[in-house]
């Protein structure tokens, strides 16, 4: 296989669209999923996440646009023809039926032979640690386990896609982080191409090679997670994705990537990563907790605040800042739990140099709209 082959989408999606009586679930979506990675589709409930997954199962019919699976055009072919495996939330397992059944049922219909059944549910069982387990029935198993039943039905048919929709929160947050890295595992292993629902951003900066960050039926950013979470492009992907304080600023100019600033009386140069910057006047400055920092209150560029309340989170402590220059009256930062300060207590902001990002005040408005 050349190269270039190789670097075939395994999925490809041309301007696919789709609206319920009327009520548009999803814009027209143009993506293309790359052979092996995991792609995570990643937004708040109702943005079409899972409609999104159903359009490449097969399970709805594409508005307009064309479905592509390792370059075959499936736009019109029915889901079991499509060589998909599928895992849902609810483990949707026969209940009457064994463990082993469970497993064996896409091969059964697709009419493999019985010996060959045999060794592809052992090892799908064996991949999912469930080699014991063969003859229970899924009442008989934890949540865990019978998700990961599932995901050994999924695998037993060699998909050309593995497709999950929020497959793990049903599960509490110590057996779900085990799944997490057990699911990325097997999938490294295998090379096997993945789409992942989920609204759970830590979830997804984790597991995933690439996200897609959905709202309102549009991808409004697709990227590798560091990508996602250090260079968001737009207000929504900052504050969807990540803990953000937003502070309500003054550009007064900008040359290149170096911007002058006001925020809160302080006087601020930035370099900022962005290429599209808004017009001198109002904008929204957006930081992480991480890049700011704990300084006097007569420190030069300090943005003035009051220690509102100390959080204690073991390693560290949360401390929640009120600020006159920040969008809701808060900042949020993180310091040593040895550090944390009490209440009442009157601090500066100090501000990055680099990395923030600044967006024109108004976009809030136009995220909403
Ligand atoms: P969640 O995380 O809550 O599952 P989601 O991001 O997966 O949300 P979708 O289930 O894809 O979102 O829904 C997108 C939009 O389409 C929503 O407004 C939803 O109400 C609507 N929708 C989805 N399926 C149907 C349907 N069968 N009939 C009518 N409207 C639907």
């Amino acid at each position: 296989m050349s190269s270039e082959s190789r670097n075939d989408a395994a999925v490809q999606i041309d301007g696919v669209s789709k609206s319920f009586a009327g009520t548009v679930a999803l814009e027209p979506i143009w993506l293309k999923i790359r052979r092996g990675e995991f792609l995570t589709l990643l937004g708040p409930s109702g943005c079409g996440k899972t409609t999104l997954l159903n359009l490449i199962a097969g399970f709805l019919e594409a508005d307009e646009g064309e479905l592509f699976i390792d370059r075959e055009l499936v736009t019109q072919v029915p889901p079991h023809q499509r060589e998909i495996g599928i895992v849902f939330q609810n483990y949707a397992l026969f209940p009457h039926m064994t463990v082993a059944q469970n497993v064996a049922y896409g091969l059964r219909t697709r009419r493999v032979s019985k010996a060959e059944t045999a060794q592809r549910v052992a090892e799908a069982l064996a991949l999912v640690k469930l080699q014991d387990f063969a003859d229970r029935r899924p009442k008989q198993l934890s949540g865990g386990q019978q998700q990961r039943v599932a995901l050994a039905r999924a695998l037993v048919i060699r998909p050309r896609v593995l497709l999950l929709d929020e497959p793990f929160s049903a599960l509490d947050r110590n057996l779900r982080t085990a799944m997490q890295v057990e699911l990325r595992e097997i999938q490294t292993r295998l090379g096997l191409t993945t789409v992942f629902v989920t609204h759970d951003q830590n979830e997804a900066l984790s597991m995933s090679d690439r996200i897609a960050v959905m709202s309102r039926g549009r991808v409004r950013q697709i990227g590798a997670p560091a990508d996602i979470y250090d260079r968001p492009r737009n207000l929504f992907v900052s504050t969807f994705v990540g803990d953000a304080n937003l502070f309500d600023a003054t550009l007064q100019g900008a040359e290149g990537s170096a911007l002058d600033l006001s925020v809160g009386g302080a006087r601020l140069s930035l370099t900022s990563y962005q290429d599209d910057l808004p017009q001198p006047g109002p904008v929204t400055l957006f930081v992480r907790p991480e890049q700011c920092r704990l300084t006097d209150t007569n420190e030069p560029g300090a943005v003035p605040a009051t220690v509102a309340l100390s959080v204690y989170q073991g390693s560290y402590a949360e401390l929640h800042l009120d600020c006159a220059a920040a969008q809701g009256g808060r900042v949020m930062l993180r310091v040593p739990a040895a550090e944390a300060l009490p209440a009442g207590a009157a601090v500066g902001i100090a501000l990055p140099q680099t990395g923030p990002a600044i967006y024109a005040a108004d976009e809030a408005n136009k995220e909403v709209a």
